[in-house]
Order: C-alpha cells, then structure tokens, then sequence
C-alpha cells in the first residue's frame, strides 16, 4: 500500500468554442474543441493519522487566490472519490500551481482531475475509469476532459467527450495577465451582448479537425475561433493590444483561452514561440509569458 502519490496535471486552451443560446437552466450548449497544453499543476495527497480529516495547502503563482477549504474543487473531488471507494478521508492535499487562477485554463478543474487520478492510485482497485468519469462530470464541464488530455471534441456542457485525430505537436505562447476574470461573469457578459439576437446552435468546424489531423499550423491558426472573445473583450478591452502585439510579433494565429483573459498565440514551431513569448515580455502589457507544446496527456501518477 502507497501512502502518497503525487499528480502532474496540465491547463487546457479551447482550439474552437462555440456557444449556444442561454438554456431555461441558465447553462448553455457548447460545441468545443479541448486541447491539453504543458502548463502544469502538480498534486500531492498522503494519507495521515486516523481522524485528522482533509486538509489542503496551496503554493505556487497566485497561491493566495485559491480557498483551501471545501471550496476547493480538488478537495471535494477527494471528498467524492473516497466516498465512492468507501476509503477514509484522513488525507492531507498539496496543491503547487502553474497554472494562472481564474485565467481561461481550466486550473480548478485540472485540480480535481489529477485529485480523482491520485485517489485511484492511492486506493487500486476501488475506482474503475466510469467511475472516475462519473465524479468528473458532476464536479464540472471541464474536468472530464482533463483526466484524459490531448485533443477532444467536448459537446452538452462539454462534458461529452470525443478523441479528435491530430498529427504531431503544435507550439502555443501562453500570455497570462494580471487579473483573473470570472467564468460565470463572462458567459453572462456574453448574454448580455447577445440580448435580442437569433443565437444559433453551436458548431463544429470540419476546416479544423482537418487542419488537426493534417499537423498544419498555419490552417489550424485560421480556424482558431472563441466565442466568448467578445465578452472578455467587452470587460477587459486591454485583451485587444495583447493580441495585436502577438499577431504583429509575428504569431500565426491568436486567441483568448476559454473565458480568458489568458491569450494564447501559435507558432510555427518552438524557436518561434520563444521569440515571440520574448516579445510579449518586452511590451509590458501581461504579467508573464510561457511556452507551451501540445497536445499533452491528461492528469497522471509522476510519484
Ligand atoms: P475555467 O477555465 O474552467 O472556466 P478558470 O481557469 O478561469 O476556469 P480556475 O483557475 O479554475 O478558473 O478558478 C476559478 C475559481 O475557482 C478561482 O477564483 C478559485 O477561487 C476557485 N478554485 C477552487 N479550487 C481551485 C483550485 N484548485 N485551483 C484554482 N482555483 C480554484
């Protein structure tokens, strides 16, 4: 028997997300397209002395931003997964962060991936994969996608998974800005835009998973598209000079990742990208810049 296991999980970009009308149950319909990139939180659990309970710790880039109670999406996804498995919940949590907090990547949900990945290596046996899948899609929309990784066609809220063909890796500058925005805050900044117009259902693009299964950047970076651009756009205008200072540095193609306000440009191969993220760094106007390949695998045991 293991008593710690330690998880390296990465942050996700959306290639395509294409958002449908607000739904009567105040969510909507997604069509998206998930892409793993190498931008990773780590994760330890170790089991403690009987009746010690959960506890979590948080360290890393904006440590202070993440709650370390049961507001914690990876405490609850422990909470759920020992409740599943039937194991006591005598656990302590490390969280290390890389990837931004409330930046468009997924980060909290990243986290409870690799959280429901640990518990399963903690307690073999005890969790098959659709158990796993069950926790993840009731803790959140992108949490399925991040116990798997790569590249992945999401539909429903995003939940419903299917693996999309890409051929070798693509080069991505990840522009992390100061100030998280909220998720909800977007979406509903996106009504709010919307208000009064025909919404149609949300697409997929054939032009993209062609350029994905072909490896070509330069197709792949005309088809990047995100709905909720505009709405981060629209609450943070500041978004619009990063992507131009990208896109005028030389970067194939340039977008806001998820509900932002992390941008992410594409390059024409790692020499590029650092190029540009060296660039990006000189004009100031983001807090920090990274190099990031994908796709990637999903949340996996590295201890
Ligand atoms: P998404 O792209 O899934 O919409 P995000 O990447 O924009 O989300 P997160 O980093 O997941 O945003 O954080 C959203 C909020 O969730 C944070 O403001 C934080 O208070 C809370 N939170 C709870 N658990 C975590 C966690 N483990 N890591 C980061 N944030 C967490």
């Amino acid at each position: 028997m293991i008593d710690s296991v330690r998880v390296r999980v990465p942050a996700k970009i959306n290639l395509r997300l294409s958002v449908g009308p607000l739904r009567a149950d105040g969510y909507h319909d997604l069509v998206t397209v998930f892409h793993a990139v190498g931008l990773y939180d780590e994760i330890s659990i170790t089991r403690v002395g009987a009746g010690s309970g959960v506890s979590a710790q948080v360290a890393g880039e904006d440590a202070s931003a993440v709650p370390v109670d049961d507001d914690n999406i990876a405490v609850r996804a422990v909470r759920e997964a020992a409740h599943r498995a039937r194991q006591p919940t005598d656990l302590a949590i490390t969280i290390t962060k890389c990837i931004p907090v409330a930046g468009g990547m997924a980060g909290g949900s990243a986290d409870a991936a690799a959280a429901l990945v640990g518990c399963a290596a903690l307690w073999p046996g005890t969790l098959r994969a659709d158990d796993l899948a069950g926790i993840a899609a009731a803790l959140g929309s992108d949490v399925p996608f991040l116990l798997d990784g790569g590249t992945m066609i999401g539909t429903g809220r995003g939940e419903i998974l299917t693996p999309v063909l890409a051929q070798g890796g693509f080069n991505w500058v990840i522009a992390v800005s100061d100030n998280g925005l909220s998720t909800p805050g977007v979406y509903a900044e996106l009504d709010r835009l919307r208000a009064g117009a025909d919404v149609p259902p949300p697409s997929g693009d054939d032009a993209l998973l062609r350029a994905l299964r072909a490896g070509d950047a330069k197709a792949l970076a005309r088809r990047l598209h995100n709905d909720l651009q505009s709405a981060a756009l629209s609450l943070r205008p500041t978004l619009a000079r990063v992507l131009d200072a990208g896109i005028e540095l030389g970067a194939l193609g340039g977008i806001v990742s998820g509900s932002g306000p992390t941008c992410a440009f594409l390059a024409r191969d790692r020499d590029h990208a650092l190029d540009i993220a060296v660039g990006l760094t000189t004009t100031g106007l983001v807090r920090l810049v990274r190099h990031a390949a994908g796709p990637v695998d999903g949340a996996r045991v590295i201890a």
